[in-house]
């Protein structure tokens, strides 16, 4: 068996707001309320199931939603139609969005100034589709840098503010950024990655320096669980997403001499576990 090493990474897993839409959820579920969320919290299987044992109902529409139940709405924010038609029906909102991205919402409100507002995203991310969902039309979402000379240009004396998603990594948005700056000058708002992304990141980056092998903790639909396995094979080393702990690769351990492990900000930390203990039965310590 081959010998390793295991390191992990600090900070890993769970962050505040996650940690928050777990508690107003649980919170809702005692209830006498039937309680349906829309859409998973967030992006973890193990957190959906464990809502769902809980007696929650994950729903991908408001129209399967009955009235008179309480709807969930996710850490990652959802758009004003949304919460207008929560408002009016017969349902109980209750609003787990993250309170970071809640202020990202609200500084799109410069639009209605006649600000011209940028955001820079992933198109079809439910954190991005929930911001752009804030003033619909009217906030300019730039994925990659060539997107900016698409956008129109700046009134006299317009405002010209840019936002960011929470779970981009640095290298992600720098070349966007620098072409806004570049086109419109003097911007307000700017980098909005949350602390925990960027701490994350920065645990990652610094562990691949003294690892062969990354192993992270996290689904390929969580933005930040991606962007901590691309930051860590950025960094040279050969890193792996880790969906399921329990059907981890064994063959991936093969030559290793020091494996890193991390999880994203939606991954329990007895997800993390699991794959410590495989890793020690295969010949890893600590
Ligand atoms: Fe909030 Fe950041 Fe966690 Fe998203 S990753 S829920 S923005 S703290």
């Amino acid at each position: 068996m081959n010998l390793f090493r295991i390191k992990v990474a600090e900070p890993h897993g769970f962050c505040s707001g996650v940690r928050r839409a777990l508690t107003v959820t649980e919170r809702a579920l005692t209830g006498v309320r039937p309680v349906y969320l829309l859409h998973d919290l967030v992006h973890n299987r193990a957190v959906s199931e464990h809502l769902l044992r809980k007696g929650a109902v994950i729903v991908d529409s408001l129209e399967a939603v009955p009235d008179g139940a309480a709807v969930v709405t996710s850490a990652h924010g959802v758009s004003a139609e949304i919460v207008a038609e929560i408002g009016s029906r017969d349902l109980q909102w209750i609003d787990a969005t993250c309170p970071i991205v809640q202020r990202i919402h609200e500084k799109c409100s410069a639009v209605k100034d006649g600000a011209l507002v940028i955001l820079i995203g992933h198109r079809g991310h439910p954190e991005t589709a929930g911001t752009l969902g804030q003033h619909p039309g009217m906030i300019h979402l730039v994925e990659r840098a060539e997107d900016v000379a698409k956008l129109p240009d700046r009134l006299p004396g317009q405002e010209v503010r840019v936002l960011t998603q929470t779970t981009l990594s640095g290298s992600e948005l720098a070349a966007p950024l620098a072409a806004v700056h570049c086109r419109y000058g003097e911007c307000t708002g700017g980098d909005c990655r949350c602390y925990a992304t960027t701490e994350r990141q920065e645990a990652v980056k610094t562990l691949a320096k003294e690892c062969d092998r990354i192993f992270i903790v996290g689904s390929g639909r969580s933005s930040n669980s991606c962007r901590l396995r691309e930051v860590a094979e950025s960094s040279g080393v050969m890193a792996y997403l880790v969906e399921e702990p329990a059907e981890f690769d064994i063959s991936l351990l093969e030559n290793c001499r020091v494996a890193g492990v991390s999880s994203g900000a939606s991954v329990p930390e007895k997800q993390l576990e699991t794959l410590i203990d495989i890793l020690e039965k295969n010949g890893g310590c600590r």
